[in-house]
């Protein structure tokens, strides 16, 4: 029997969309099946609006350095609902472009959800079933909230784009990105944060230095954060429900959660505080149920991911992952190169691994943290190296008065010299580390950055200028 499509993709995030249209660009036919909105958590629920709400929310600092700097500016009131509607009114155009990348690709949308039923079938909700030399799962992940009663009271990420109104005051559960991003972002837009972390320090996995950095600048700015602490219990305070959820917002295979009105929280340190809302930053899960996967052989693991080999292969030779739902590195470019490379592989006669190795990261703090590489942590346990780091007030916010510091940290082999890793603590750091990390991924030694002549005056020129260890070890 004949296929109706040579690839099948079920998804239309980031790695979905890719690989679609670079399968179909090799003369491939396909097509592509989305659940919710086109873009995926990247476009629709997490980095465009996470960062054009970190843009938002740093403009009373802005204003307050112009003023230092002799403007006459004044933070006024922000005004959420003209935000959200600008912010909605961009998700929607760029809804938009990716619908118009599958169109201009000759790839059909199918706008339901989808499910397999044999190794080469797909069905879709409306029954309709395609045949397919090859399928990829490109279904993403979802926030998690932690098994706790009432915990549907509280927000996952994905709601707060959605907000009717800023809530007063939020208490925000986690330590990883999004509860750090989240608790920069609208302690910048004015509202009361509180963040709890059950662990020592928060963005456990980065650099110990640079997390206790980005730990200090976050309660300088007034983040009430309480480690090793979470909550114990919750319920509602009151009656009326105060914050409703947007519910155009909610992905299309969840329930929108219960609308929060204040919310009385029980902590494990033996407080008891109200909260306008909760939001649970308690990590996020593949998107692999209810798509059959298992019933045909296609292997899921623990967290629920769907496993896959460097090939991004499951155990079914037709059916391939991609992105979120393997759980690999849970990154945005990733899905993408990710996607590439299955079509490297499958369409273009390239058999190509994924390149998983010396992937840089950025946390939308502010400052913000840029990360490649080994941390001093990591790498003390595999060899001996040298340690350069510097931390300083930059001159941008010292001029306005700011005491707050910036951190350029080089992780050195004392063997090879080879730079394992970098860090970087400051205002745009995710713009320079994507820089240090072509050098780092190049495999540059300390000397190469010190023959690198610096660019003055700016921040991280003290990258090519630090001289001698603080610490070998
Ligand atoms: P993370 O895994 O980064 O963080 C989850 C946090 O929740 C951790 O601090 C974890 O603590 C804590 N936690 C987990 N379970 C519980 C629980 N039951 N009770 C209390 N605390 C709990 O997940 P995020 O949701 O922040 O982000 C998911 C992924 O999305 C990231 O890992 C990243 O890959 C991606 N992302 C990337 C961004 C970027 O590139 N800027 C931005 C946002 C997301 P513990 O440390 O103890 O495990």
């Amino acid at each position: 029997m004949g296929f109706d499509y040579d690839l099948f993709v079920i998804g239309g995030g980031s790695g979905g969309v890719r690989a679609a249209r670079m399968a179909a660009a090799t003369g491939a036919k396909v097509g592509l099946a989305e659940d919710s909105r086109m873009g995926g958590t990247c476009v629709i629920r997490g980095c465009v609006p996470k960062k054009i709400m970190v843009f938002a929310s740093s403009f009373p600092d802005a204003m307050r350095e112009a003023s230092a700097y002799g403007w006459g500016a004044e933070v006024g009131p922000f005004d959420w609902p003209a935000f959200r509607t600008r912010l909605h009114a961009e998700l929607d155009r760029l809804e938009g472009v990716y619908r118009g990348l599958l169109d201009g690709a000759g790839v059909p949308l199918h706008d339901h959800p989808a499910r397999l039923a044999l190794a080469h079938t797909v069905v879709l909700a409306d029954g309709t079933r395609f045949r397919a030399r090859h399928i990829l799962i490109a279904t993403g992940g979802a926030p998690d909230r932690p098994d706790l009663p009432n915990a549907r009271l509280g927000w996952v990420s994905d709601d707060i784009f959605g907000m009717e109104r800023l809530p007063e005051s939020i208490l925000i559960v986690g330590g990883g990105f999004i509860a750090c991003e989240m608790a920069c972002i609208l302690a910048g837009l004015g509202v009361k944060v509180t963040q709890f972390y059950r662990g020592a320090q928060i963005l456990r996995g980065f650099d110990d230095e640079a997390r206790g950095l980005v730990a200090e600048a976050m309660k300088a700015q007034g983040i009430d954060l309480h480690t090793g602490t979470n909550i114990l219990a919750m319920g509602p305070d009151g009656t009326a429900p105060t914050i409703p959820v947007g519910e155009a917002m909610a992905p299309a295979h969840e329930a929108p959660p219960g609308a929060p009105g204040p919310i009385r929280v029980k902590a494990t340190n033996g407080s008891e505080q109200v909260f306008d809302a909760v939001l649970f930053a308690t990590g996020r899960r593949p998107n692999s149920a209810g798509l059959g996967l298992e019933d045909i052989g296609v292997q899921i693991g623990r967290r629920g991911e769907v496993v896959v080999d460097d090939f991004s292969q499951t155990a079914v030779p037709s059916i391939f992952a991609v992105g979120d739902v393997t759980n690999r590195i849970n990154l945005t470019p990733v899905a993408i190169r990710e996607a590439m490379a299955f079509v490297a592989t499958v369409f273009e006669g390239r058999p190509t691994p994924v390149d998983h190795a010396l992937v840089a990261s950025a946390v939308f703090t502010r400052p913000e943290l840029g990360t490649v590489g080994l941390t001093e942590e990591e790498a003390r346990g595999q060899e001996e190296i040298e340690v350069y780091c510097t931390s300083f007030r930059p001159m941008r916010s010292a001029f306005a008065g700011d005491m707050s510091r910036v951190l350029m940290k080089l992780v050195v082999s004392r063997a090879t010299r080879r730079v394992l890793g970098c860090h970087i603590v400051a205002p745009e750091a995710g713009e320079m580390i994507q820089l240090a990390a072509i050098a780092v991924k190049m495999g540059a030694t300390k000397e190469d950055f010190d023959r690198t002549m610096a660019v003055h005056p700016t921040m991280a020129e003290e990258l090519v200028t630090m001289r001698k260890p603080v610490r070998t070890a």
